[in-house]
């Protein structure tokens, strides 16, 4: 009889800890080695080789997150992606991605698949017809991104997936912004999880660190062009996101809440434009999301009124960060004109609906009010900004 699964933060606590029989202590021993025995033993152990005690629990643990079979930590979010990526594409073959893709992987897309006889096409759009339409002979591997960066656009997973079987492609995910607590993309028939565990997993803006999750045969594959790469994390860093992991369903909950609770106080702003959040009921995804999700995420984008400068309203926040980066304990901002969709023209951006009065927002944990305070000083003093710039050209 196979066990019950057990809840998600039993899973985040648990699942996967190794135990100090020596000295009986309450969490997993780090084992630092570098160098195992390699008679007498069962596994020939090597932190390369993705299977150091560390590695391999920590790895139980995502893979029971994802649903999946079996998982593997890397040292980044990009090594995952690469080495996910190039374990399914050889020269001759072509992937579909979508058009809204984060930076890092645009970039190895962009500037390193041509050379090594990888073919792709961006899509036109997120709906799975726009992938569907770019399907080649070649094509083995279809990568989707839901919700999107920065707009938080839905594609709808069981019909990426229903595609994939239909041309027997490969798909594949990178739910970093969902994180497994809102998304477990196994469940509607997605083959390959990735995660940027920079991210939610690891939460407190300071480990860097990726993960792939899928079948014990994807795995297999993926393993394979992993110890080719190089990409593994090391031991130290490993115990830390086990350490991390055990608060990430209290963290992303939070965040959660914190998110639906400043998209509903912004919406109705009036010094704010528009909002992007799946919890909005008017958010055009609202109902995917609440199919495919388990929770509406802890990410949002809000535009402010034409007139205020977004360059102004940041730096006038006192609680809440400009940061690069996204989904600690603390709030930050950014701005997508200035950072990851710099490099696009100003046209194009506009016609994905970037404005340079669009504002990312990645919700902490603090106290729903605090923010919503911190928000209205900035946006004061924006204004009074604003109004001083414009006395002076009358
Ligand atoms: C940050 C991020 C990545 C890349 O992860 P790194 O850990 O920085 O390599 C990939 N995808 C998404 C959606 C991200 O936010």
């Amino acid at each position: 009889m196979q066990e019950k699964r057990k809840g998600l933060n039993t899973i985040c606590t648990h699942i996967g800890e190794l135990r100090d029989e020596t000295f009986k202590g309450a969490v997993s021993p780090l084992y630092m080695s570098t160098s195992y025995a390699f008679e007498d033993v069962e596994v020939k152990r090597y932190p390369r080789y993705f299977n150091t005690p560390n590695q391999q629990a920590l790895g139980e643990k995502i893979a029971a997150l994802e649903k999946a079979e079996a998982a593997l930590i890397f040292g980044s979010g990009m090594a995952a992606i690469s080495t996910s990526l190039l374990a399914f594409l050889r020269a001759g073959d072509h992937v579909v991605m979508q058009n809204m893709l984060y930076g890092g992987t645009y970039n190895l897309v962009i500037k390193h698949f041509e050379d090594f006889g990888i073919e792709y096409t961006l899509t036109d759009g997120l709906e799975p017809e726009d992938f569907e339409k770019e399907i080649k002979e070649n094509t083995r591997v279809i990568y989707v991104e839901t919700p999107s960066n920065p707009l938080l656009t839905l594609t709808d997973l069981s019909r990426i997936a229903e595609i994939a079987k239909k041309y027997k492609l490969v798909s594949m995910i990178d739910n970093t912004f969902a994180s497994p607590v809102n998304q477990t993309p196994i469940d509607f028939g997605i083959d390959i999880v990735i995660h940027s565990a920079t991210k939610y997993m690891g939460g407190h803006s300071d480990i860097c660190a990726g993960a792939v999750a899928s079948t014990a045969e994807n795995m297999e594959r993926i393993f394979k062009m992993g110890i080719a790469l190089g990409g593994s994390l090391s031991d130290y860093t490993v115990w830390l996101l086990e350490r991390s992991l055990k608060t990430m369903g209290l963290r992303v909950r939070a965040q959660n809440n914190n998110a639906q609770k400043l998209a509903e106080y912004l919406d109705i702003h009036e010094d704010i434009e528009q909002v992007y959040y799946p919890g909005l009921t008017s958010h055009p995804g609202h109902a995917l999301a609440a199919r495919q999700m388990h929770g509406f995420g802890g990410m949002m984008s809000f535009e402010l009124n034409k007139g205020l400068d977004a360059g102004i309203f940041m730096k006038a926040l006192r609680l809440i960060k400009p940061s690069m980066s996204l989904a600690g304990v603390e709030s930050t901002v950014l701005s997508p004109a200035k950072t990851s969709h710099a490099l696009m023209p100003p046209e194009e951006r506009a016609k994905q609906g970037i404005s340079d009065r669009l504002i990312r927002f990645s919700l902490g944990i603090e106290e729903a009010e605090d923010l919503m305070a911190d928000i209205d000083q900035a946006l004061e003093r924006t204004k009074k900004t604003a109004s001083l710039v414009d006395s002076e050209n009358y």
